[in-house]
């Protein structure tokens, strides 16, 4: 995002401070538009990401061939809808075939394509379609518990629902106790 999109989203946020009924020179909202482009610029880093230049390299010939399981990773995206907010848990599994990635890394995945507008389905399928991509492994699992704003705030107003998604791809969806162990160990508490 250069600045040129930054003044224009300045624009867009004033005219919608003003179709809302506010009034955009009021002292605490002067710089409103100014703040919400720069959150924007943060909120939409994802689009400007890729996974090679995430990964960098990070990827590591390994004979260990056990499961290797990231839970209760944070995340925050903002729905494709209504340009709200959904949030919560991703838990992320791998079955290594000769290679792992660096631990550090997943969290890195899964904030990538947070940082973009989604729905929580398709991002799920994502983080997973991205590890299997990188590492050719023996299985890969992703499981995702988001809280949504759009739900939460407006519509329905179901303010304890969570959405809980999931992708498996090779062994987890082949072989249910390599599935069973994965969820045991997703809602053990730590
Ligand atoms: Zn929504």
């Amino acid at each position: 995002m250069n600045n040129e999109n930054l003044k224009n989203i300045e624009e867009l946020i004033e005219k919608l401070l003003i179709e809302i009924g506010e009034d955009s020179h009021r002292e605490g909202i002067i710089r409103t538009p100014n703040r919400v482009a720069k959150a924007w610029k943060f909120l939409s880093k994802g689009y400007g990401q890729d996974l090679d230049e995430i990964i960098n390299n990070a990827v590591f010939k390994e004979d260990y061939d056990e499961m290797v399981t990231i839970k209760d990773i944070d995340f925050f995206s903002l729905c494709e809808h209504h340009l709200l907010p959904f949030f919560g848990k991703a838990h992320v599994a791998y079955i290594p075939d000769g290679k792992i990635i660096g631990l550090s890394k997943v969290p890195r995945i899964v904030d990538m394509y947070g940082r973009r507008l989604q729905v929580q389905e398709r991002m799920t399928h994502q983080i997973a379609e991205s590890l299997n991509d990188v590492l050719s492994p023996k299985g890969v699992a992703v499981v995702l518990e988001g809280e949504h704003m759009c739900m939460q705030m407006r519509g329905v107003e179901k303010q304890n629902s969570y959405a809980t998604t999931s992708s498996m791809i090779g062994l987890f969806r082949r072989d249910s106790r390599t599935r069973e162990e994965f969820l045991n160990i997703i809602s053990m508490k730590k």
